[in-house]
C-alpha cells in the first residue's frame, strides 16, 4: 500500500488507496502520475477527458454482470470511430475491467500477458491463432491512443500513448488483444446488456 501524496504537478492531494495501483490520476489537473515506491512520477500529459453518459463513474459501488464492484478508475481512450472507456472494477468477484463503447458494454473479467503472441501485423480477420492454449479468433483491428483518466487503475500508461488492438473472441468469449508498450495482453469476459449494470 503506497501511502497518499500530493501531485508533483499541482500540488494537490492524491488519493491511491489500492494495493494494485500502477498509475493514479489526479482529480484537479489529470496529470497521469506513476506509483512508485518512493512517490510519484509524472507522465505528462494533463488530459481533459472528453465527457459523456457512463453506465458507472470513479467512487460508485456498483453491481456488474451479477457481482459487486467498486469502480475505483477509468482510462478514456480514442480510436477511429471516437472515444471508449474502461473502468477499472474490483470486488469480492476479484478484479474486472467494464468497457463501455456508447450504447455497448462487455465486461473482461480476465486480463493476462501472453507472451510469444504473434506479431499484430501476422494477424488477419477471421483467422485464428493458438495463444496461451486457447483459440483467439480476430474479428477487428483498431489503433487506439490513451486520452486520459480518473482514480487508480493496475497498469503503466499516458495519455497520448498510442497501441494496436484486435476485438474478437477466445474460446467463444469476448475478448481483445492488446499490444502495449509494455506487453501484449489478452481480455477474455462478455458481452453485458445496460441491465446488466446497476450503481448501487
Ligand atoms: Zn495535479
Amino acid at each position: 500500500m503506497v501511502a497518499n501524496r500530493d501531485c508533483p504537478a499541482c500540488g494537490a492531494p492524491v488519493d491511491v488507496d489500492h494495493a494494485q495501483a500502477a498509475t493514479a490520476f489526479c482529480a484537479y489537473c489529470g496529470q497521469a502520475l506513476v506509483v512508485l515506491p518512493e512517490g510519484f512520477e509524472a507522465r505528462g500529459g494533463r488530459a481533459k477527458l472528453a465527457t459523456m453518459p457512463t453506465a458507472v463513474k470513479v467512487g460508485d459501488r456498483a453491481r456488474v454482470g451479477g457481482a459487486t464492484y467498486q469502480v475505483l478508475g477509468q482510462v478514456q481512450y480514442a480510436f477511429e470511430d471516437g472515444v471508449y472507456n474502461h473502468f477499472y472494477l474490483s470486488g469480492s468477484a476479484g478484479e474486472a475491467w467494464l468497457e463501455q463503447d456508447e450504447g455497448e458494454f462487455r465486461l473482461f473479467n480476465r486480463t493476462e500477458a501472453v507472451h510469444g503472441a504473434p506479431d499484430f501485423d501476422d494477424l488477419g480477420v477471421g483467422e485464428s491463432v493458438t495463444i496461451g492454449g486457447g483459440r483467439f479468433y480476430p474479428m477487428e483491428f483498431n489503433e487506439g491512443s490513451v486520452v486520459g483518466g480518473v482514480g487508480v487503475i493496475p497498469l503503466v500508461l499516458a495519455p497520448g500513448e498510442t497501441f494496436n488492438y484486435v476485438d474478437g473472441t477466445y474460446n467463444g468469449d469476448a475478448a481483445s488483444l492488446d499490444y502495449a508498450l509494455t506487453g501484449v495482453f489478452l481480455m477474455v469476459g462478455k458481452a453485458l446488456s445496460p441491465q446488466d449494470i446497476e450503481v448501487l
